[in-house]
């Protein structure tokens, strides 16, 4: 179990795309790390980059403290989960866990105890004779996850290994690695697209947008302070309100309305100055009566979350939205009134 450490990392392809630009990263022995970002921000480079699958431009890559930038990938010691699991359909349960002992050259009986050990511990004890043909995506996963533990490499690297799993399986599944990781304590990076997954699962993460780090942080830091608006309208389950705005004397104007200014921002605004201001739907409590500081608008839109709805505010041009807890909820037509928390309302000046 090993540290990992990126330096500068650049990754330019060739035909000039630049996935990894001066990329800088640790992340700590044992951590969970997700790295999440937008299709084509880079992560699957940067994965493939620290297994040693795609040579570096420049830059370096350090696993427990030793320079790996030119070993080769089976030197590395690192196990990668991929996307489609890459599982070998010929082969059974058993010799797929097995493969990397193989190449390895553990001898064969060796192989099948360690095989079986670890597909027990996954649930596919009753499942070692079978092919990937038929078996459920979701057994397979396992299969692609039991692989990795077998090999009892330094870091695993997950590559949206969840992907390809319906709904409730990859809620499932999120929890069981989660669990897993956390048993067997092995550094782990996890790339996704999905970002509850990350604020899910992952110790830290990091948001990336087009070969760069926008951010890193716990994911209560990263969803309650997003260091840009990028960062801001990727994280959260319902898209963040971004309204411009400006400061006027103590006080912010956005979309017309009288705010308060956010705490984070309290002594590092001028005024006249352009602001985005930015406030989750989940810290904007709304009433049906006037409240001093809130917005207040018609009601358009209602929608339903379960456990609670979405409320859009029309204000003139600009739309507020507000979570509102179940039995609470207007209905549409209405004049309605949503009061930011000023402790979770952020004024980026990046608008
Ligand atoms: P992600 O995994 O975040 O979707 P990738 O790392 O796959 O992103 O790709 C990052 C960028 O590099 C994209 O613009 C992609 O088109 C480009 N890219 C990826 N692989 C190659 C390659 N083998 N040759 C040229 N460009 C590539
Ligand atoms: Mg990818």
């Amino acid at each position: 179990m090993s540290a990992i450490e990126l330096r500068s990392l650049t990754k330019v392809y060739p035909g000039g795309v630049t996935a990894l630009d001066s990329l800088d990263l640790v992340v700590p022995d044992g951590e969970f790390f997700a790295l999440l970002g937008p299709s084509g921000c880079g992560k699957t480079t940067l994965l493939r980059t620290i297994a040693g699958l795609e040579t570096a431009t420049s830059g370096a890559v350090v696993l427990g403290g030793r320079d790996v930038t030119g070993v080769q990938p089976g030197a590395r010691d690192l196990a990668m989960v991929f996307q489609d699991y890459a599982l070998f359909p010929h082969m059974d349960v058993t010799d797929n866990i097995g493969y990397p002992l193989r190449i390895k050259k553990v001898a064969k009986a060796t192989r099948g105890a360690k095989a079986r050990e670890v597909g027990d511990r996954l649930g596919l004890g009753h499942l070692m004779d079978r092919r990937p043909g038929q078996l459920s995506g979701g057994q397979q996963q396992r299969v692609a996850l039991a692989r990795v533990m077998a090999t009892q490499a330094q870091a695993f690297l997950f590559d949206e290994p969840l992907s390809n799993l319906d709904a409730r399986l990859r809620l499932e599944a999120r929890t069981f690695l989660k669990k897993l990781q956390r048993e067997l304590g092995v550094t782990t990076v996890f790339v996704t697209h999905d970002q509850a997954e990350a604020l899910a699962m992952a110790d830290r993460m990091a948001v990336m947008e087009a070969g760069h780090i926008r951010q890193i942080g716990t994911p209560a830091e990263v969803f309650q302070r997003p260091a840009n608006t990028f960062v801001a309208s990727f994280i959260g389950s319902t898209p963040m309100n971004l309204l411009d705005g400006h400061v006027r004397g103590d006080t912010l104007e956005v979309a017309g309305h009288p705010v308060a200014v956010p705490s984070s921002a309290a002594g590092l605004l001028t005024d006249g100055e352009k602001i985005v201001y930015g406030v989750r739907p989940e810290y904007m409590s709304y009433s049906a009566d006037p409240v001093d500081g809130a917005f207040a608008g018609k009601v358009a839109i209602v929608e339903n979350l379960g456990a609670s709805h979405l409320v859009t505010l029309e204000l003139g041009s600009a739309l507020v939205q507000a979570l509102v807890p179940e039995g609470r909820e207007p209905a549409p037509g209405h004049t309605g009134y949503a009061l930011p928390r000023a402790d979770r309302s952020l004024a980026y000046r990046d608008g």
